[in-house]
């Protein structure tokens, strides 16, 4: 987790957020939106706030929002949960993750992720004393080599950790894959722990929760957040699904991480969760157009660019611009176009960052003005 000197290294998001800042660029680095969320959502925080819910929640979540929780997922999902011992309020997503890989893996377990990967798994599996084995998902789709897959997992996997709708390259898993994954966890005893915060950023296809594959339920951690959907990501309400016997293995674990936190913002996530299907529609159609825009922006400026079908996020190539070294490139964009991007390489191992090194994620979470923005000075490149 340190560098090669020996310092702390902020995390990708962290700098790149930094550098914006610095230079005023515009950061279309770290994912965050750059709007508010529904007036629901935060008018009821507001009044929970007002109304005294400012002191250490329940250990498992406000019960509110863990009947919002299990609505949901029968909702959505046709999932029945139970709010009372298989649903557990965490903060944020990143804090489902940890205490989940911390609680069930012991030094030497194996964690098989696909690659890239969102930067939290490769550290948090290093803090548990885990081995990180990596399925490559290759470009331009970014779908997983079934072979792959299997020469991957084997009875040294303890988790087969997957995320869907995926960061950071927009690839949404297939029917295919995901069963797959669960008959490889079922034969090899691993628990399947899936990070589905962008499960409502889908862009005509279709997200299927892997826990509701046949097989999968029993030994499927889902996890996911209110930060993308409703737009609050400094909220850090998270919350993951489980059997019982797992959430109670986590609940051992997350009680000495945070304890507890975000009293006031539970129930307000709850109040989103709420919310009718058009909500829900309504933020999936918004993102497909600031996809459109800014897919549309880089290829005008000259970059290859990959088709995304979820989340905030664009990869794009700029070898065709004459740049091969995205890191390198990422480092001058706010010099050279007013622009931040993170580099693909800081979601992969050295070898794979190596095949995909002209690779560059931009997040089109921004106001569409900000987008257009970013694409005209983009355009400078060329
Ligand atoms: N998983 C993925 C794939 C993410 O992109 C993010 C961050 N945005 C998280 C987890 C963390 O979510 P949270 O902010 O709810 O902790
Ligand atoms: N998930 C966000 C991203 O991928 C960043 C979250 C963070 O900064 N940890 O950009």
């Amino acid at each position: 987790l340190l560098g090669a000197d020996g310092v702390v290294r902020p995390t990708i998001f962290a700098e790149m957020s930094a550098l914006a800042a610095r230079t005023g660029a515009i950061n279309l680095g770290q994912g965050f939106p750059d709007e508010d969320g529904p007036a629901v959502v935060l008018d009821a925080a507001v009044s929970a706030i007002r109304s005294g819910a400012n002191q250490y929640p329940p250990g498992m979540g406000v019960p509110v929002l863990r009947e919002a929780v299990a609505e949901h997922q029968r909702r959505f999902y046709g999932m029945e949960v139970d709010p009372e011992r298989e649903v557990l309020i965490t903060a944020g997503a990143t804090e489902a993750i940890a205490a989940t890989l911390l609680a069930l893996l012991e030094p030497g377990d194996e964690v098989v992720t696909f690659e890239p990967f969102y930067d939290e798994y490769g550290a948090v599996i290093a803090l548990a004393g885990g081995r990180h084995v990596t399925v490559p998902l290759e470009p331009p789709l970014f779908q997983a080599d079934p072979e792959r897959l299997r020469a991957a997992v084997s009875d040294r996997t303890r988790v087969i950790l997957v995320n869907t709708p995926h960061n950071p390259t927009g690839a949404v898993l297939d029917r295919e894959t995901l069963q797959l994954v669960v008959e490889l966890a079922e034969r090899h005893h691993a628990v399947i722990v899936t990070d589905e915060v962008y499960e409502h950023l889908t862009f005509g296809v279709q997200h299927i929760p892997v826990a509701t594959l046949p097989g999968a339920r029993e030994r499927t951690v889902t996890v996911s957040s209110g930060g993308k959907t409703f737009n609050t990501t400094g909220w850090k309400v998270g919350w993951l699904t489980a059997p019982p016997a797992l959430v109670t293995a986590i609940v051992a674990v997350k009680q000495f991480l945070t304890y507890v936190n975000a009293a006031p913002f539970q129930p307000a996530i709850a109040a989103g969760l709420r919310l009718p299907d058009e909500h829900f529609r309504g933020i999936a159609a918004d993102l497909a157009h600031k996809r459109d825009v800014l897919s549309a922006g880089l290829a005008a400026a000259g970059f290859g660019v990959h088709r995304t079908d979820g989340t905030y996020f664009v990869v794009a190539d700029a070898a065709p611009l004459g740049f091969d070294d995205a890191v390198e490139l990422c480092r001058r964009l706010p010099e050279l176009a007013g622009v931040v991007a993170v580099p693909l390489s800081a979601f992969c191992t050295p070898e794979y960052a190596l095949r995909t090194a002209s690779l560059v994620r931009f997040a089109f979470c921004k106001r569409v003005e900000v987008l257009e923005r970013a694409a005209a000075q983009l355009a400078r490149l060329s």
